[in-house]
């Protein structure tokens, strides 16, 4: 399923949202997170790099968007209180919740089955799978309260169709496109917060340049230019959409 071609976000579509974005000092995550704040959200930068996170910080500002929040956490060690915190001080600072896009991720090996490291696949299971369950979870309470809230995961074509050599990065993204089923199932009918995923893609960014190094990346559009699905799955446009696997492209 892809978005309608004629979409057009009005200038404010996120207006008076807030907006946490997994990964959003870079790739994908950084053009999104300029792109809502461009809309008029306020969007909480959450990543592991904090000089990439305050360069958006200091993109959004100068743009004149509101004031983002940056909330520095690697996702690979953080535990459930971690996650708990972190709600917290959304609702004790912000005081609410309206966007949840769990964007980071880690592309781990590209190698068989039979030869795929362990400890490799713990850890991209972790940032890409366990991570978001963890970060739904802490958040579900403030995002209920909202009066029309998105959930959105990135899954991926390999996600959908499994693919040799994948490994964990593909079973996360097949793990994330459950959860987006289960959670879009659990909450359909009693809340208003949508659950979907989205594949982006192929996308200039540093993950697909480490996927596919022989490509030609000038041929691939950049994260600024898709960013429209992610802007009409986050605004008031989308609310009858949910437990859809979309496409970007
Ligand atoms: P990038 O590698 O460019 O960006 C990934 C972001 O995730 C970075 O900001 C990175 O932080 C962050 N991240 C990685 N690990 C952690 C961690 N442990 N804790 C916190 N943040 C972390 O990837 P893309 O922009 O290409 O990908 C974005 C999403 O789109 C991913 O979910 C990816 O799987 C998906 N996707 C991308 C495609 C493409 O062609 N680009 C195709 C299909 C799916 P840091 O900058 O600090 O490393």
């Amino acid at each position: 399923m892809k978005i309608p071609d004629s979409y057009q976000p009005p200038p404010q579509l996120l207006a008076d949202r807030v907006i946490l974005v997994t990964g959003a000092g870079d790739g994908i995550g950084r053009a999104v997170s300029l792109a809502f704040a461009a809309h008029g959200a306020t969007v909480v930068l959450l990543g592991r790099t904090v000089a990439k996170l305050e360069q958006v910080y200091d993109r959004i500002k100068q743009a004149g968007g509101a004031e983002p929040a940056i909330y520095p956490m690697d996702l690979e060690g953080a535990v459930a209180d971690d996650y708990a915190d972190l709600a917290g001080r959304i609702d004790g600072q912000l005081g609410r919740l309206d966007g949840l896009l769990h964007n980071a991720a880690q592309l781990g090996a590209l190698t068989a089955i039979e030869h795929y490291d362990p400890v490799t696949w713990l850890r991209v299971i972790q940032v890409n799978l366990n991570a978001p369950f963890m970060l739904t979870r802490a958040c579900l309470p403030l995002l209920k309260r909202a009066a029309d809230a998105s959930v959105l995961f990135t899954s991926s074509g390999v996600g959908r169709r499994g693919r040799a050599y994948w490994g964990a990065y593909a079973v996360s993204k097949f793990g994330l496109e459950g959860l987006t089923q289960i959670l879009a199932d659990e909450l359909e009918e009693n809340s208003s917060v949508r659950v979907n995923s989205i594949n982006p893609g192929a996308v200039r960014t540093a993950m697909r340049a480490a996927a596919y190094p022989a490509e030609n990346r000038a041929a691939l559009p950049t994260p600024e230019e898709i960013v429209l699905p992610y802007l009409y799955l986050m605004g008031p446009d989308s609310r009858e959409v949910r437990g859809q696997a979309l496409d970007a492209q």
